[in-house]
């Protein structure tokens, strides 16, 4: 689904940040990391890693993940 293009709206004052995210993506996704799984060229697994990757930088750990998930055959085909 690609956006389609608004650009004849009336310019005004920008509004605080709204966090859109697509029909069908995660809006947490969008709002902290700037995509989710359900991008074009983005994986499931790559979702888990960031979550995990935040989650163990805010408790102040390493940021690597305690267990890297594999990425899927698919993903792994190229
Ligand atoms: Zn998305």
């Amino acid at each position: 689904m690609c956006d389609t293009a608004d650009d004849d709206k009336p310019a005004r004052e920008e509004p605080p940040t709204v966090h859109v995210a697509p029909p069908g993506h995660s809006r947490a996704g969008h709002r902290v990391h700037g995509w989710c799984s359900r991008c074009p060229g983005r994986e499931v697994w790559e979702e888990l890693l960031a979550w995990r990757l935040r989650e163990n930088e805010s408790a102040d750990e390493s940021p690597a993940p305690d267990r890297a998930p594999a990425p899927s055959r698919e993903a792994t085909r190229g």
